[in-house]
């Protein structure tokens, strides 16, 4: 412990252990090292949602050939400047823009380190001392971790599985008080693959403007939606409360190793200007590491030149993957799955642990499966909702299949006889 004449200055940081206890990378890396190195089957990773490994979800050549340009030109070997590259910035305005009553200029767009780093911003600019911020339960556990580490409040509202998880209203009002800052909505869902209407996200946007707090639309899966509801951003109602968009290509181009996003004001009256949360923004962006400047230089041509058939190739087999899941699901009689998915690339199913013998939570049946079937699955406790389990689909259906399949093998092992 000690160096000889006195004792060491430092300590760790005892705080961030405790912001990240639960974290979706956290659970898995247990779940992974709990597998049967005997096994000699495939793993079937049904746990985290990045396709990017299956041959069939192989991102565009023309996203592969902008960054290449890009490097190529050697025009982008130098330090971008602090809230991104001017190009980039308008090429995400008017990405965005195609869905919108208004005109989002490039001075309302940050790029950012993928959507994670436009979380992290968020949550930092809103954390004053005191506030709290409302967030989906279940929801994405990397707004509670920040929210922690900023010493923000978190009150959860539920997301209602009879209602297709929409949000519960009631329960943002009689949570929200006047330190209420903001609440987080995610569509398309993760971890629900839900997809919100129209009329609900302009009840959402009115019952924000009502409590006087922003909205947080986290947009990642943007436009990955396969169902009856089309994906219509939250930002159409931006004239009714201020809206901080966030977003990336990680997704929808299924590159999340690019890592390059967007933090967007959707507002066009003006007020997170004139509160100076813009300007705050800003400030926290000149502190942080900027998106590497090659791939925001490849980003107007991979707007431009992407074609719609890599799109649809994409929903497609997602929306044969979530058919597959939600039908194999049914057949499996210890779960239930309330919805079946239109968007984003997972499904909310529940565990029903009367059924169930030697099983005693949501953390214990993925453990077990893991070991004995070689499939990952995320126990709910990682999202917020304590046994339910979140399935990822959004990997090659076959696999999906023979996944679904060692599950229902296992659940038919451990029932009750
Ligand atoms: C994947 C994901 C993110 C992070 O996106 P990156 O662009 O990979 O940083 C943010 N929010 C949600 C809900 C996600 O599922």
């Amino acid at each position: 412990m000690e160096n000889g004449s006195k004792k060491w200055g430092f300590q760790a940081n005892k705080s961030l252990s405790t912001a990240s206890a639960v974290t979706v990378r956290g659970v898995l890396n247990v779940l992974l090292d709990n597998l049967n190195k005997e096994d000699t089957r495939q793993l079937i990773p049904l746990a985290h949602g990045d396709p990017s490994a299956f041959p069939c979800f192989r991102t565009t050549t023309v996203a592969d050939e902008a960054v290449v340009d890009a490097v190529r030109s050697a025009k982008y070997n130098h330090y971008a400047p602090t809230v991104g590259l001017l190009p980039a910035r308008r090429s995400v305005a008017d990405y965005l823009n195609r869905d919108l009553p208004y005109k989002l200029s490039p001075d309302d767009v940050f790029l950012t380190l993928g959507c994670t780093q436009a979380i992290e911003i968020t949550i930092t600019v809103l954390a004053r001392p005191g506030a709290n911020i409302l967030l989906p339960r279940p929801g994405f556990p990397y707004y509670e971790a920040r929210a922690a580490h900023s010493h923000l409040e978190a009150r959860h509202f539920d997301l209602i599985p009879e209602k297709g998880w929409e949000v519960d209203l009631d329960a943002v009002e009689a949570l929200a008080d006047e330190n209420t800052v903001a609440m987080v909505v995610i569509n398309p869902g993760n971890p629900c693959g839900s997809v919100y209407s129209y009329q609900h996200l302009q009840k959402i946007a009115e019952t924000a403007r009502k409590l006087g707090i922003m909205v947080i639309a986290d947009e990642v899966y943007g436009h990955l939606t396969f169902g009856n509801s089309p994906f219509v951003p939250m930002g159409v109602f931006g004239s009714i409360v201020p809206v901080l968009t966030l977003g990336s290509i990680s997704k929808r181009w299924i590159v999340p190793g690019w890592r390059i996003g967007w933090l967007v004001a959707s507002d066009p009256n003006g007020i997170l200007q004139e509160s100076g949360v813009v300007e705050s923004i800003k400030g926290c962006l000149n502190i942080s590491s900027d998106p590497v400047t090659f791939i925001q230089a490849a980003i107007p041509q991979i707007f431009e030149k992407t074609k719609e058939d890599f799109f649809s190739k994409t929903i497609n087999i997602m929306r044969e993957a979530a058919d597959i899941c939600y039908e194999k699901t049914k057949e499996i009689p210890c779960v239930t799955c309330p919805h079946k998915p239109d968007g984003s690339m997972f499904a909310m199913v529940k565990l029903n642990l009367s059924l169930l013998e030697d099983i005693s939570d949501d953390m214990d049946f993925c453990l077990k499966l893991a070991r004995e079937e070689s499939v990952t699955i995320l126990p709910g406790v990682a999202v917020g909702l304590k046994n339910w389990l979140r399935i990822t689909f959004s990997i090659e259906p076959q696999s999906l299949e023979q996944g679904l399949d060692r599950m229902k093998a296992f659940c038919q092992r451990h029932s009750r006889k």
